[in-house]
């Protein structure tokens, strides 16, 4: 399979992030991505540069204005007085509530209160390098997509930092675009089909699930911890199945506590008759392995076999597959996870 890596990654880096109250060493470190280029160099695929898309898909998707708080935000940060190493963490936020009823609020122009502005949560920070690998990352989730349009069965973008949890106007949760939504806009401008995203990272895809809530042409279907109990907490509800001309075209199944391989299975098998059923082209998957049993921060219990049956089930659709990197912090499992993942779309054991 054509895997599509940028080295950039590497420039986004830091040592911690902001989690219940306190500093804890970083989850998303580059190490998972270079753990996962090892394990599928290994296996003999061929690993490809991306080309550079430009802004106008990430515009068709995002806020020009929050692209170009991601641009500026380190260079504002250091001219401001920041003049420090430490990453941007935002320590006030534009909460739903602060002007309910008073309309909407200027964009503030102090680095810090733009943070707020437009982050929404602690566990996001940007350093130097954020920007441009941010963007790398899209330029990854692109090109595999234009594999796929060219006559490639299945790509996977080795995406990082990821994507899921970016919405039009807001990020968070380690992600700053949203590859997934990008790459899915310009599939169905690029195929004229309607487009399937497929879900299967840990967390609800809440950024997704908001781009495309009110559109009957793109179908979101996500597998997730189930957000009364696990982040991003606020969305990924069974009863949310997209709104206006969107009635219908979100999928959502929460899951409890230790769900293993027979019933997540059971689960991936709806989530994907619902997709086939909903729409007629490719299918994007934000594929996290944050499931699996021995992923530090989450709380199913998928075994690394098992997905090698969920890569053989997916491409079972007969859709031609964008397959993009979300999530998965367990470091000893992620790359083997990987290459059971891609192997079972290959057919392979
Ligand atoms: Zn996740």
């Amino acid at each position: 399979m054509q895997v599509v890596h940028s080295e950039r990654h590497r420039e986004h880096a830091y040592a911690n992030e902001v989690s219940m109250g306190g500093a804890v060493p970083a989850w998303e470190v580059p190490e998972r991505a270079e753990l996962i280029l090892a394990a599928l160099t290994a296996d003999g695929h061929v690993i490809r540069p991306p080309t550079e898309a430009g802004l106008a898909p990430i515009h068709a998707v995002h806020d020009p204005a929050m692209v170009r708080f991601l641009e500026t935000a380190w260079s504002d940060w250091q001219a401001g007085g920041g003049a420090t190493t430490d990453p941007m963490i935002p320590d006030t936020f534009l909460h739903a509530g602060y002007r309910d009823g008073m309309g909407h609020a200027p964009e503030p122009t102090s680095p810090c209160g733009r943070m707020g502005y437009w982050c929404f949560d602690t566990a996001t920070p940007i350093v130097a390098g954020t920007y441009g690998a941010a963007r790398a990352a899209v330029d990854v989730a692109l090109t595999a997509a234009q594999f796929v349009v060219a006559g490639e069965r299945a790509t996977y973008g080795l995406c990082r930092p990821p994507g899921h949890h970016a919405a039009r106007a807001t990020f968070g949760g380690y992600c700053y675009f949203n590859n997934a939504a990008i790459t899915a806009e310009w599939l169905g401008r690029a195929t004229g089909t309607r487009i399937g995203i497929l879900d299967v990272d840990f967390h609800h895809g809440n950024g997704t699930q908001q781009i495309f809530y009110g559109r009957p042409d793109v179908a979101y279907a996500s597998l997730h911890g189930d957000p009364r109990r696990i982040y991003p907490y606020f969305s990924g509800h069974a009863d949310e199945r997209g709104t206006g001309r969107g009635e219908g075209a979100t999928f959502n199944q929460p899951l409890p506590a230790g769900t293993g391989d027979a019933d997540y299975l059971a689960a991936l098998e709806r989530a994907l008759d619902w997709l086939v059923g909903r729409t007629d082209g490719p299918l994007v998957v934000s594929l996290g392995f944050d499931t699996h049993q021995h992923d530090p921060i989450c709380d199913l219990a998928v075994t690394t076999a098992a997905y090698g049956d969920h890569g053989r089930l997916v491409a079972g659709t007969g859709r031609p597959l964008v397959i993009l990197q979300e999530g998965g912090y367990d470091l000893a499992s992620i790359g083997e996870n990987a290459r059971r993942w891609l192997g079972g779309v290959e057919g392979r054991p």
